[in-house]
């Protein structure tokens, strides 16, 4: 298992709660509500429910035997993009709004970038009755005009971020402005592992289903075995956590593969941003730096900071791969196995594909963290029709 933070929300340097003095008490208030939910077996059992019987899990193991021959090794995924709203985002939002339900509160905050998990809150918002205010990035509502509709269409509403570079860390930025004026009933549905004590801790632990059915599901499928590597793709970094929480034991390689672009732990440096101490894209004076990758979904400057403190300790590896590899691989996936990734994915496939010849043999776990349906549009602007 993966360990818990320190009191004090730290995973080895990294973590912790750097948030104004009056967003302190509501930290803490979160905390302690996760805490006590989480121990409540009535909690648990609600969450389970409607993560089977709205979301579609447990989400099926895939043994790709086409491209798996192809590449001289056994490659498996885990079907992240058959879930409701078609990524992993599900998973945490039904925990997260269910908890703001608990706790009495009556309406959701949130940030999108790419517009996934704006979609997800909007929907579990809906489900569960709370209204629901999306901050979005002007330039992403732009370029996710669908993504804005469908969020609408959910009850919610969608706020522009007219600050900065008007992308995802400035929705981020205002998402916490708008918390802290409304915080007595307001819940704050943060999109990854990433932001303040208790929140990288409490969304992988939402999303460690991932790993404990992929953990199942292997053995069953090996014969009792685990995979020699586990590949996800990193943005902030909740589904490579999910899927890593199960393997985190055993002898496998853990592999997070970041867009060259955005690539916060292989390239970037400590520092503090929306809350945490982590790994960081960021110039000689410390200014934030934009990430700029094909994948709107990776476009993330940080790293959730269990990341970086499973880098620091040399537990899990961060490679990255460029804009053309994806491209390829999206490609690749799609006929070799009928299967359409989300961008996002199309990364640890292009890691894959890349790094095979040193793999001969072995048995490859990658999380399929979403569908590609979202991102058809644009595929067929750079292939310009040409497939
Ligand atoms: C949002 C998203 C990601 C990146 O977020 P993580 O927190 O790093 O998982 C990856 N894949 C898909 C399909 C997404 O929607």
């Amino acid at each position: 298992m993966l360990k818990d933070p320190s009191l004090d929300g730290r995973f080895g340097e990294f973590g912790g709660r750097f948030v104004p003095e009056t967003l302190v008490p509501a930290c803490q208030e979160l905390e302690a509500a996760f805490r006590d939910a989480w121990a409540d077996p009535a909690f648990r059992e609600e969450l389970d429910d409607l993560l089977r019987d709205y979301a579609g899990r447990p989400s099926i193991l895939t043994e790709c035997h086409n491209l798996g021959k192809q590449l001289g090794i056994r490659l498996l995924l885990k079907r992240e993009d058959l879930n409701h709203t078609g990524s992993h985002k599900i998973n945490s939002v039904l925990g997260q709004v269910l908890l703001a339900k608990r706790m009495g509160k009556k309406r959701i905050v949130a940030e999108t970038g790419a517009g996934q998990h704006g979609v997800a809150s909007a929907t579990a918002a809906a489900l569960l009755g709370l209204s629901c205010k999306v901050y979005m990035g002007e330039i992403d509502v732009q370029r996710q005009a669908l993504n804005v509709f469908r969020m609408k269409l959910l009850g919610a509403e969608v706020v522009p971020a007219v600050s900065g570079s008007r992308t995802l860390k400035d929705a981020v930025n205002e998402a916490m402005r708008d918390w802290v004026a409304t915080v007595e009933d307001t819940y704050y549905a943060i999109g990854s592992v990433m932001g303040p004590h208790p929140y990288p801790w409490m969304v992988r632990t939402f999303q460690s289903v991932i790993g404990q059915e992929a953990s199942e599901q292997c053995h069953s499928l090996l014969d009792g075995k685990d995979p020699d590597v586990v590949v996800a793709a990193v943005g902030g970094g909740s589904n490579a956590i999910g899927i890593f929480s199960g393997f985190v034991d055993t002898k496998a390689r853990l592999i997070g593969v970041e867009p060259a672009g955005g690539a916060a732990v292989g390239k970037g440096m400590p520092g503090v941003v929306h809350g945490m101490r982590s790994y960081l894209m960021q110039d000689e004076h410390g200014q934030v730096e934009e990430a700029q990758s094909i994948s709107a979904g990776l476009d993330y400057p940080g790293v959730g900071p269990e990341h970086s403190y499973l880098a620091s300790i040399g537990r899990a590896e961060y490679p990255c791969v460029n804009d053309a590899e994806v491209i390829s691989a999206f490609q690749v996936m799609s006929r070799s196995e009928g299967i359409i990734p989300a961008l996002e994915c199309a990364h640890p496939m292009a890691w894959i594909i890349r790094e095979a010849p040193k793999m001969q043999g072995q048995t490859i776990l990658m999380n399929l963290s979403g569908r590609g349906d979202k991102d058809v549009a644009q595929m067929m602007e750079i292939l310009d029709g040409q497939v």
